[in-house]
């Protein structure tokens, strides 16, 4: 007799940021479809989360689906080192294009914490090879920036990061805007290190893992200004803010910001294929060109600029530049100023916010990130048909784009009958 798959699942699986001690088992989903979710016995679930903040049309969505059968049918991997091919080509041109100016040279790997790696050793490399020894990085309190090694180091301290604390590099810390003065904390810091800065590496805008904290424009554009005077790099990473979350395409673009790097990947593919970019302005680039080999950036993984990952980026960035995309998010963004204030009445609800297509809100309750509240929500949203996973006390939705705003109204329903406690 063979075993239902899921029960393969909890024989074989280890799934990520999960307790297998006490977690339910996981979810079976067997298909997707907009902004829903199917499970074995047809059960649609709302996915308000975009899978992780992935999924950037909505499941499935069949543009990005040709595009990737046809180009796995082609070409569906090559060697990109002393190689290339046209899905790799154009995608680089096409994100140069909607990029702030001055970002030419795009390099490709595989997911956030991938892309965030190649922008802290290029940054760390290009001082290196212009023969100064700049080799700090600065990040922001509460960042968050991925899991490996590297994108844990500029991570903020905290629950993820506590067993590898004495493996992590020195970073100088900067307050986050919403608590404390950010630019004084830098022009401090420039004071006293100025010589060894290597780089500035911000979320703009928006704080993502770190709870959904949003941040004041002028304080990018002044960190900007000041990390430009003292010859700093500064990283933006969009891995989240990238492709139309906050409304504008990219976080800096919207604010006026040209970054020096910038970190892409989740929405990247539009939610199908593991993908990141780090893109650099060309000067960052020709400090690496050199008939001298020790000048090479030697980093690259083995589906570097995978084809068919490029073509699914090059489909999702077409239904991005066309019009529609820009009404549905404004759509999304309309619907959550009038459904926000309502649950924002609610007597344990703090701090309602709102940028682009994300809205988010504070529970009170104890426990930050493992505060129970956030499962107990999740659970109640899932037995009513709706994907939520708060971060711990932090109440967010990224819904994807093809989400109306009936089915926004529906999460709103949701959450509020939670804290009714109904
Ligand atoms: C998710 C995230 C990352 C890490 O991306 P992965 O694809 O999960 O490795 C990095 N930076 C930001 C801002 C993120 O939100």
């Amino acid at each position: 007799m063979t075993r239902p798959w899921w029960e393969l699942d909890q024989l074989h699986l280890w799934h990520p940021y999960t307790q297998h001690g006490e977690a339910p088992p996981p979810l079976p989903v067997v298909r997707a479809d907009g902004a829903y979710l199917y499970d074995e016995d047809g059960r649609a679930i709302l996915d308000a989360i975009s899978s992780w903040w992935v999924t950037l049309h909505g499941h499935a969505h069949p543009r990005i689906a040709e595009a990737v059968a046809a180009q796995a049918g082609t070409l569906e991997q090559v060697i990109f080192a002393g190689f290339t091919h046209e899905p790799a080509a154009r995608l680089a041109a096409e994100l140069s294009e909607v990029l702030p100016p001055g970002l030419t040279r795009v390099f490709f790997s595989d997911d956030g914490s991938t892309a965030v790696e190649v922008a802290l050793k290029a940054a760390i490399q290009f001082w290196r090879n212009r023969g100064e020894k700049r080799n700090l990085i600065v990040a922001l309190e509460n960042a968050y920036h991925g899991d490996t090694f590297g994108a844990m180091s500029v991570s903020a301290p905290g629950v993820f990061t506590q067993p590898f604390g004495d493996h992590l590099f020195e970073v100088a810390r900067l307050p986050e805007p919403s608590e404390g003065d950010t630019v004084a904390a830098l022009e401090q810091l420039m004071e006293m290190r100025g010589n060894q800065l290597a780089a500035v590496i911000v979320e703009p805008l928006l704080l993502g893992a770190g709870g959904m904290r949003v941040w004041d424009a002028t304080v990018l554009r002044t960190l900007r200004e000041r990390t430009r005077n003292a010859g700093v790099l500064l990283i933006a990473d969009e891995v989240l803010t990238g492709f139309g979350r906050t409304g504008p395409f990219f976080a800096c673009g919207g604010a006026g910001v040209e970054p020096d790097v910038v970190c892409l990947s989740k929405g990247l593919t539009g939610g199908f294929l593991p993908l990141g970019a780090t893109v650099f302005r060309e000067e960052i680039f020709q400090a690496f060109r050199s008939p001298n080999r020790r000048r090479t950036l030697f980093h690259g993984h083995s589906y570097t600029a995978n084809p068919v990952a490029c073509a699914a980026a090059r489909a999702s960035l077409e239904l991005l530049r066309e019009p529609g995309c820009e009404h549905r998010r404004r759509g999304i963004e309309a619907a959550h100023r009038h459904h926000l204030p309502y649950v924002a009445e609610h007597a344990r609800v703090r701090h309602p916010r709102v940028l682009g297509t994300m809205a988010a809100f504070d529970v009170e309750a104890d426990g930050g990130y493992l505060s129970p509240i956030g499962r107990e929500l999740s659970d109640f949203a899932l037995r009513n048909g709706v994907l939520l996973r708060p971060l711990g006390d932090v109440v967010y939705l990224l819904p994807p784009y093809c989400t109306t705003p009936e089915e926004i109204a529906e999460v709103y329903r949701v959450i509020r009958r939670f804290l009714e406690g109904r």
